[in-house]
């Protein structure tokens, strides 16, 4: 006859009885070794592997940002230039992230600026024209 921990309710029972007499829970005619405590895995560091998720939110408004930057001075002759005002927009939200897409932020918001910079004049010209 040995004293084991119940499973259940941690006091310790003779496991001579098929159920512990305090809660009622079958007990296992066990070997020996009384309950293990929490089996203590051997503490590998679990380094979660280099490529930390990158906040997509912010790194995706600085690609959009540049990329419309980048369309509206593309097509800045045209309505598409029009791209640069959410370019612009998108691009600060962007640049304001803390995060390593700061600089293509910063780009998309220079490009964005030209853009709408190149489209105002061809508007203006367009104007004075067809005045
Ligand atoms: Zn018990």
């Amino acid at each position: 006859m040995s004293m084991i921990q119940c499973p259940n309710c941690k006091s310790m029972v003779d496991n001579s009885g098929a159920f512990c007499p305090n809660c009622g829970t079958p007990i296992a005619a066990a070997p020996e070794t009384p309950v293990q405590p929490v089996q203590a895995q051997p503490s590998q560091p679990v380094y979660v592997a280099a490529p930390v998720p990158e906040k997509r939110g912010a790194h995706g408004c600085s690609i959009a940002g540049f990329v419309c930057g980048l369309l509206g001075l593309i097509f800045c002759w045209t309505y598409i230039g029009l791209l640069a005002i959410p370019g612009l927009i998108l691009s600060i939200v962007g640049m304001s992230q803390k995060n390593r897409s700061k600089g293509l932020g910063i780009a998309g918001l220079i490009l964005s600026a030209i853009a709408l910079c190149i489209w105002l004049i061809v508007l203006a010209a367009i104007g004075i024209a067809v005045l």
